[in-house]
């Protein structure tokens, strides 16, 4: 508020200053002088007039700067709202890891960029039976345990997400079959080494099967997932804590 004062101020006196010179220029140009009290009339005038006008101008004028301040403030933190949102709605809430429906969308994206890559479906084996003896919350221990496997599987840039209740995807970016083996089969044993105890010294063994498929030229997201999904059914019926895929399995292609 000083401000406004001190700068309307400003502007009163500039305005006076103005007043006196058009009116002194006129005056002369008329042939005539300036007198008294058409001087003071100059310098009070313009004083009385702009000083509350130019105030008020200047106040409006201040308000509305703060005002757009306060909006762009708002703004920003709107953007971080929903770009915090959006990322919450990609992933799941308990692991942590893509959605069913980002993992699909993410793997759909890769696909358009590239041919190369792997796709492998994991499913931790005998689950239901964890949940059954131990109950629901020691259940969810034990998948969190094992998402922590399975990150520690993946290399970086992989592609990992929860596409079911105990059931996962990876999408081992540019892999091509050696390589895919080598890492399924290094998730599979990262599962298998976790030291579950949940009642006391007891080991409570965590497996998880896996089937994987390479991806080839054209095939789309369906058919990785069809001829993946046949290969873990295939380590299921094999006896589980087993990763499958094109080689042992070839005429599921
Ligand atoms: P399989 O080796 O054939 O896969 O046997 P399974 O018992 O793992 O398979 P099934 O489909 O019969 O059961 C899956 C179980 O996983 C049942 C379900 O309650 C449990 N499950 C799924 N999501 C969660 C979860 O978020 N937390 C817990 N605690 N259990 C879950
Ligand atoms: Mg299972
Ligand atoms: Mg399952």
């Amino acid at each position: 508020m000083k401000s406004v004062i001190v700068r309307a101020f400003l502007v009163a006196v500039a305005s006076s200053i103005a007043s006196i010179l058009v009116a002194f220029a006129a005056v002369s140009a008329a042939g005539k002088n300036l007198d008294g009290l058409a001087l003071i009339l100059c310098i009070v005038c313009p004083l009385f007039i702009a000083w509350p006008a130019t105030a008020y101008t200047f106040w409006q004028n201040d308000k509305l700067k703060s005002a757009h301040r306060e909006l762009s403030r708002t703004h920003a933190q709107l953007a971080a709202a929903h770009r915090r949102l959006a990322d919450k709605a990609r992933h799941d809430d308990m692991t942590g890891m893509l959605n069913r429906e980002s993992f699909f969308a993410t793997l759909d994206r890769s696909r358009r960029k590239s041919d190369r890559g792997a796709l492998l479906i994991i499913d931790a084996d005998h689950f239901k039976s964890i949940n059954d003896r131990f109950g629901h919350l020691v259940g969810d221990e034990a998948l969190l345990l094992i998402v922590e496997a399975l990150r520690g599987g993946v290399r970086s840039g992989d592609v990992l997400g929860r596409i079911g209740g105990e059931e996962f995807g990876a999408f081992l970016v540019g892999a091509d079959e050696n390589e895919a083996m080598r890492i399924a089969e290094r998730m599979r044993q990262e599962v298998e080494q976790i030291r579950f105890h949940p009642d006391g010294d007891r080991t409570i063994p965590l497996t998880v099967s896996i089937g994987g498929t390479i991806c080839g030229e054209g095939t789309t997201v369906s058919d990785l997932m069809r001829s993946a999904d046949r290969r873990l059914y295939n380590a299921k019926n094999r006896g589980r804590n087993l990763v499958v895929f094109e080689r042992d399995m070839p005429e599921a292609a």
